[in-house]
């Protein structure tokens, strides 16, 4: 059978397009049999694992792309580093932990969720990130049709679910119990990350019902990480720094001096 044919019949998608170059350096650099099919399948083997992480980063519908590298630590001295390394190691992950990252707007909280759920794509799991706003909207509708039990189970699929926003916009009763039921489907099974702008103890406001609140927050906080976020303001940071180079009000440094 002939190369192409073979890489056909093995299902080989991406050494077919690579092999011409592949052969070529291999050639120039002088590669032993067992290097250049190293390599050859290496090359395959990236492909699939580009194509998969691509897939599962369209699937998760993050807002934007963030990384934990583009997160400045010296700027948020409340966020411990280690907690973070060991968290984007991903073994609450394997562990169906969930991670509660609460502050005031701006301090990073959505960043760091997203950052964690593209690792998470990166290692291989399933993501799906939703505004509190979104997911209620996917829960409602498909209560209004009659396939809750249909919308719940799919929300329980992927390993990783981030529920962004949670407190900006109060929920009446209904919309809590809905809320509590998705937790207790996951609770055990699979992780969430949560961001929200208020602390647990304002959590019964947020679900207008502090039995439906605690009940959530007792499945939730069972097997979780907390993150406090005291900290400043990134965006407000940012339009300081701004503010620094237009505000007439502070003239430049004068010049020359000593
Ligand atoms: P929150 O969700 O807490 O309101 P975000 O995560 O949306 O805040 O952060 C606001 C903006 O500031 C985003 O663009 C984010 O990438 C950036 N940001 C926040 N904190 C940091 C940080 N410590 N280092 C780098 N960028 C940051
Ligand atoms: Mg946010």
């Amino acid at each position: 059978m002939d190369l192409m044919a073979l890489m056909a019949k093995l299902k080989l998608e991406h050494l077919p397009g690579s092999l011409d170059a592949l052969c070529e350096q291999a050639a120039k650099r002088d590669l032993d049999y067992r290097r250049f099919l190293a390599e050859a399948l290496a090359t395959e083997w990236a492909g699939r694992h580009q194509k998969g992480l691509e897939s599962r980063l369209k699937q998760a519908r993050l807002p934007w792309i963030k990384t934990l590298e583009q997160f400045d630590f010296s700027f948020q001295p409340a966020i411990d580093r280690k907690v973070i390394r060991e968290l984007a190691g991903l073994a609450f992950v394997e562990r169906a932990e969930n991670l509660i990252l609460l502050g005031p707007p701006g301090v990073g909280k959505t960043h760091l969720a997203i950052a964690l759920g593209v690792k998470a794509a990166e290692a291989g799991h399933r993501v799906l990130f939703l505004t509190l706003e979104e997911l209620m909207t996917r829960l409602k509708r498909a209560q209004q049709e009659n396939r809750l039990e249909r919308q719940l189970q799919q929300l329980v699929y992927p390993k990783v679910l981030i529920i962004d926003e949670i407190g900006y916009l109060p929920l009446n009763r209904q919309e809590a119990s809905l809320f509590f039921r998705l937790v207790a489907r996951r609770y055990e099974r699979a992780s969430m990350i949560l961001t929200s702008n208020k602390g647990f103890a304002d959590w019964g406001e947020v679900f207008s019902d502090q039995v439906i609140a605690t009940a959530i927050l007792d499945r939730l906080l069972h097997h979780a990480t907390t993150l406090n976020i005291k900290g400043e303001s990134f965006r407000l940071k940012e339009k300081r720094k701004a503010g620094l180079v237009t505000e007439p009000l502070n003239p430049p440094e004068p010049k020359g001096g000593k």
